[in-house]
């Protein structure tokens, strides 16, 4: 499997692929790669021949005051796994490559309402740096598909959006959240925990999981159900985020009538910030 670092060998190899009538697959990440990130990979594999795979921690999508500078870079291992799954090319561009002129001069990409709330409320400014990037990147590698984890639910919704809004000619994939056997959702920031809060970290899937349950069931009480579930988690130690049972389409507060509702939610154990959802139908 090949690295390249720069735009213009990146776009050489990726013009040979055309021209051998290839279909290009892109997997964007930010490193520290886990099995979920290789989920994506296999994922790509299989809509296309080629698979760029993307690392880059994208200063763009961080707040101040969050974990850019101490986000795990782990680029040999990252090729290891790349290589051993079949991933064709790996594009791995300093920041200097993509955003050459500084990022206050940058032209950014804004997707209205489905950014708001959840996420969007907690870290202002992060779904504008995803867009921008993801298109930079869509316009860098021009796949034919791409594909993204629903781990990051808002992410996806955010990127179906803005490939919808501006007729971007990529199809995307979403492929399911991949987890540790004890339910935690796989995430590059998991080896943030000390070995105590490991431990307590599976409780956030476990209230996901039983609220699902309840409203598999029927319950519409979704204030309540929310309530319940953030004194849970504080009571299993975590400083909940937000705890919101959405439709999975708009990302509005669920209405009784709705078939598809996605339950949102962030805690904080100690100051590691854990993500992760869960979708039903009824
Ligand atoms: P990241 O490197 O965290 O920015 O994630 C890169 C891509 O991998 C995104 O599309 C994520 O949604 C996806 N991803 C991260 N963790 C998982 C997981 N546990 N299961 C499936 N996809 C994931």
């Amino acid at each position: 499997m090949r690295t390249v670092h720069t735009l213009k060998e990146l776009r050489a190899i990726v013009r040979s692929y055309r021209d051998q009538g290839k279909r290009v697959g892109l997997v964007p990440t930010m490193g520290s790669l886990h099995d979920g990130h290789l989920a994506l990979v296999r994922r790509a594999l299989e809509a296309a021949d080629v698979v760029v795979t993307s690392i880059f921690v994208n200063p763009m999508q961080f707040g101040a005051g969050e974990d850019l500078d101490s986000y795990p870079r782990t680029l040999t291992d990252d090729q290891r796994k790349l290589g051993a799954e079949g991933n064709t090319l790996l594009f791995a561009p300093p920041v200097s490559e993509v955003y050459p002129d500084g990022l206050a001069h940058q032209t950014r990409i804004v997707v209205p309402e489905v950014s708001d709330g959840h996420c969007g409320a907690s870290r202002p400014g992060h779904f504008e740096g995803v867009a921008t990037v993801v298109a930079m990147l869509f316009n860098m590698v021009q796949p034919d598909i791409a594909v993204f984890g629903e781990k990051d639910f808002q992410q996806l919704a955010v990127i179906r959006k803005m490939v919808r809004d501006l007729f971007l000619p990529v199809d995307v994939i979403g492929m399911p959240t991949v987890r540790e056997e004890d339910g935690l959702a796989m995430s590059s920031r998991n080896g943030y925990l000390t070995e105590a809060e490991r431990q307590q970290a599976p409780a956030l899937y476990r209230v996901l999981s039983r609220t699902g349950d309840a409203l598999t069931a029927g319950s519409d009480d979704f204030a309540g159900l929310e309530a319940a579930a953030r004194e849970i988690l504080t009571s299993e130690g975590f400083r909940p985020d937000y705890f919101n049972i959405v439709n999975s389409l708009t990302l509005k507060p669920a209405s009784p009538g709705d078939r598809q509702i996605t339950i949102l939610a962030a805690a904080f154990l100690g100051t590691t910030r854990l993500i992760d959802n869960l979708s039903i139908e009824r």
